[in-house]
């Protein structure tokens, strides 16, 4: 089997496992616990969040862990919009990208059908990156008479409570101009989020450099387990919380906290970060050749997303003539697994949202293809996975047999 769907999920890595072991079974205790087993649990609770932070380059108190991305994101949109509206109710305005994943896009209309927020969507261009220009001006929003920054009325005059928008997409892999954006939301006074589920572990996401207020990332997708995740909140930034209760994770995130899943966190995280530099290259490097070949041997597949400011890590096509579904079939049978889109919209017959915000027909984008990489994957699985495709094109009728 070779699996190219590490966009998906990965799996746990060993040293996350050995790192988390102590706190599922001796050591089992409740951080809030007053004795030793309580103790030494909050102290690994400690250790962990303060290796993610120095990972990070940030405090310790600005880690909170959570039950994954989908959370993270939960806790970012609707919590910095709701407390930034509730400090100052002019912001009523949230933008988010076109091409967010769910649980950013349904956070944020959440907001519209139960707050009254109004949702603007900023566009993105055919290779599915946000234009800071663009950006800029949606933020201006209201009057449009001082253009950018929302300078225009009462107050500070600011009504957007929040921006977000993804580091780099699932399904196309395509990477934004994260820094530009949020130094555009900075001058604008408004909180800038972005979701690096998918980032995290090929790009750099120290978010001080790259200038967010808060920024998602989920264990699964970087061999720690699934449930498991971190939110990067900035200091002086306030999360109106999703869970009330005993006040832990300093308030932002109440329930006893998961030790082992943060432990396993931070240990998977350092090791990406660790091999992130000769991994992305590698793998960069393979995605090219895979992509050159895919085009070469498949006339008329396309490619979606950046062609250079891309995910090492995701080659994502669509083989107009085919269905996508058909595709993944022949692939599973050739013991090749991917993906037809994001695997939170697999099963819908919908065609995928961030390909038609691309600008993607809708018979095309039911044709799509992702190829998604994990930095253990080698060049003969590549090459294999190319014949594969090729041999499931010719097995559908979409290419001449022997035709390649
Ligand atoms: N954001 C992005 C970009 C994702 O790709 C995913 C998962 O696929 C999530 C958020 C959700 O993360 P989780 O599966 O940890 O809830």
């Amino acid at each position: 089997m070779i699996f190219l769907d590490a966009a998906a999920t990965t799996p746990v890595r060993r040293e996350a496992i050995e790192a988390m072991w102590p706190y599922l079974t001796g050591q089992f205790g409740n951080p809030s616990s007053h004795h030793g087993l309580g103790e030494t649990a909050a102290a690994a609770l400690a250790d962990a969040r303060e290796e993610v932070a120095s990972l990070l380059g940030c405090l310790p108190g600005e880690v909170i862990f959570t039950a994954g991305g989908t959370e993270a994101d939960n806790l970012a949109v609707k919590g910095i919009a709701l407390a930034r509206h509730a400090a100052e109710p002019a912001r009523r305005r949230v933008l988010i990208s076109a091409v967010e994943h769910p649980a950013v896009q349904e956070s944020a209309a959440y907001l519209q059908r139960c707050h009254g927020f109004s949702v603007e969507v900023v566009p993105v261009d055919a290779d599915g990156r946000v234009d800071p220009a663009v950006f800029a001006s949606l933020l201006g929003g209201g009057d449009g008479a001082t253009g950018v920054r929302g300078v225009h009325s009462h107050n500070t005059g600011i009504d957007v409570a929040l921006a977000s928008v993804m580091y780099a997409n699932n399904e196309i892999g395509t990477v934004q101009p994260i820094a530009e954006l949020a130094a555009v939301a900075r001058a604008a006074e408004v909180p800038f989020h972005t979701d690096a589920v998918q980032a995290a572990g090929w790009l750099p996401i120290k978010p001080g450099l790259l200038g967010v207020d808060a920024l998602s990332m989920s264990g699964h997708k970087l061999g720690a387990p699934k449930g498991s995740g971190v939110l990067y909140l900035r200091g002086r930034v306030h999360a109106e919380p999703l869970l009330h209760g005993g006040g832990q994770e300093r308030g932002a995130r109440s329930g006893t906290e998961n030790v082992a899943f943060a432990v396993a966190f931070a240990a998977a995280l350092r090791l990406a970060e660790a091999e992130r530099p000769a991994a992305a290259a590698r793998v960069a490097a393979l995605r090219e050749a895979f992509i050159a070949g895919i085009l070469h041997r498949i006339s008329g597949s396309v490619l979606t997303g950046h062609r250079t400011e891309r995910l090492p890590s995701v080659a994502s096509f669509c083989f107009p003539g085919t269905s996508g579904e058909s595709v993944l079939l022949e692939l599973e049978r050739r013991s090749i697994l991917c993906s037809s889109g994001s695997a939170c919209a697999a099963g819908s017959d919908e065609p995928s949202a961030v390909l038609t915000a691309l600008g993607i027909r809708s018979e095309v984008a039911q044709t799509a293809v992702r190829f998604s990489f994990s930095s253990a994957i080698t060049e003969a699985e590549l090459r294999t996975a190319g014949d594969a495709v090729v041999g499931a094109l010719e097995t559908i009728g979409r290419l001449q047999p022997g035709s390649r």
